[in-house]
């Protein structure tokens, strides 16, 4: 079987923190939301800054104008700076995802303290000023984007704080106060709710993309990386990332020895068997994460290798001939013996001027059908300069 692409465990949601098991496949998921994060803060942002400046018109309206009324507008004028320069600052670091996270906590924690203060200074109209606790709830689920555990902490303490006002300064009667406690409650449960089923959603979303993404770039019978997955990307990152950094580059072409005999002799599906066996080998012999294998054609793959020099490269093309001609492919009961050729080409960044996009598959490619022509079952290697 070929192996699957994408492991369940690094799509697995954790179901209380409702982010990805894998932190790998979390901060992934994160850099690839953070355009449509931005946008949203930006939005929130300034919806926050004019509800807190805008409202400063019911603090004449309810104080009159006094001392109080200065220190309620100075809160308001406060918060709105905070906000303005928080939004001010994402827009000189978009990339920065813990920056993303601090300005969405900075705002928060100072659009919760800026309206405590204000009900705390408007202490007669707590039944108006709950209506305002649910929007700043409501909003600090959903409309910020942030952790959800940081969401939850922050909303959940200001509830708290705010019933603490309510009971110490609104001189409400205990069933008025129960009352509001209960509503409140229900506003951060149902926040809650929300917030968390939006987590859950982006994050299967962006699962089934990445799903379909690495099923888009492999083949589908022996799990390696098709072709068009090495013109399109993978091979010019690594000439690129080899050239930036002056490092050495081999790439190892190999040929199954004489499949059109084994595929005569032992059918299609004895084929296929004997291409996942060697698919699976090339897999289990060379460095996860770091080597590429592509199915270059029918019963031709690729090997790319980073940061390895011409030597490396020959002893690794050595080791996997020989694994392969030691272990017969088991299939139905039968022993299928089988080997293969390999070109081994390497270009070392340091010393040489190489243009190496197409052509150091070329020469691989040629060195390959050196070593078939010269008896099979064999490695010719190069040094290119
Ligand atoms: P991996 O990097 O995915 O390598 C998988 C297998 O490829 C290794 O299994 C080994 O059979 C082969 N392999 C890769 N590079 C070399 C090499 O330079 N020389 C030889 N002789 N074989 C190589 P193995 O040995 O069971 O290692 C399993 C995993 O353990 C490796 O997975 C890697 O993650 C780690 N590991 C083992 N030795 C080293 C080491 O010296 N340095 C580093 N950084 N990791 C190592
Ligand atoms: P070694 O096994 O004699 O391999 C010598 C060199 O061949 C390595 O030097 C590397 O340049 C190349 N090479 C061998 N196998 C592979 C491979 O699967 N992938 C790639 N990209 N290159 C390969 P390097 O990297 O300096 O490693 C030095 C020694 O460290 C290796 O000598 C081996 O003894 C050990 N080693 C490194 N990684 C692994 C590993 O994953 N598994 C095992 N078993 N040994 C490892
Ligand atoms: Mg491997």
């Amino acid at each position: 079987m070929p192996p699957n692409p994408v492991p369940s465990r690094t799509i697995k949601v954790a179901p209380l923190r409702c982010e990805f098991c894998d932190a790998t496949t979390e901060s992934e998921f994160l850099r690839h939301q953070l355009a449509m994060t931005h946008a949203q803060l930006r939005v929130t942002f300034l919806f926050c800054a004019l509800f807190y400046l805008c409202f400063a018109a019911t603090d004449l309206i309810w104080v009159g104008y006094s001392l109080k009324t200065c220190l309620l507008v100075g809160a308001r004028i406060a918060v709105a700076a905070v906000v303005l320069t928080c939004l001010a600052l994402l827009k000189r670091r978009p990339d920065s995802i813990p920056f993303t996270r601090v300005a969405a906590n900075i705002v928060e924690v100072a659009g919760a303290a800026g309206f405590l203060l204000i009900a705390a200074l408007r202490p007669t109209e707590f039944s108006l000023h709950a209506i305002s606790m649910s929007i700043v709830v409501i909003v600090l689920y959903i409309y910020i984007p942030n952790r959800l555990i940081y969401a939850v902490t922050i909303a959940a303490a200001a509830t708290a704080f705010f019933m603490l006002l309510a009971w110490q300064l609104g001189g409400m009667p205990t069933l008025e106060l129960a009352t509001m406690a209960s509503l409140l409650a229900l506003t951060n449960v149902f926040g809650y709710v929300a917030a968390r089923r939006y987590q859950i959603l982006w994050r299967e979303e962006y699962s089934a993309q990445m799903v379909l993404k690495n099923l888009s770039v492999r083949d589908p019978l022996t799990g390696c990386y098709n072709r068009r997955h090495l013109h399109e990307q993978l091979l010019e990152t690594e000439i690129s990332r080899a050239q930036r950094y002056r490092l050495s580059l081999t790439v190892i072409m190999s040929d199954l020895d004489h499949f059109k005999a084994v595929n005569d002799t032992y059918g299609h599906y004895g084929g296929d068997a004997v291409l996942q066996r060697f698919a699976a080998l090339l897999q289990s012999m060379t460095r996860d994460s770091i080597d590429s294998v592509v199915r270059y054609g029918g019963e031709e793959f690729l090997l790319i290798l980073p940061e390895t020099d011409l030597a490396g490269g020959e002893l690794l093309a050595e080791r996997l001939r020989q694994t392969l001609a030691d272990t017969p492919v088991d299939h139905e009961g039968q022993q299928i013996h089988v080997t293969a050729s390999f070109g081994v080409a390497s270009v070392d960044f340091a010393s040489s001027t190489h243009e190496a996009h197409d052509n150091m598959i070329a020469a691989a490619d040629e060195l390959l059908y050196a070593a078939k022509n010269s008896g099979r079952n064999r490695v010719c290697a190069q040094q290119l300069v």
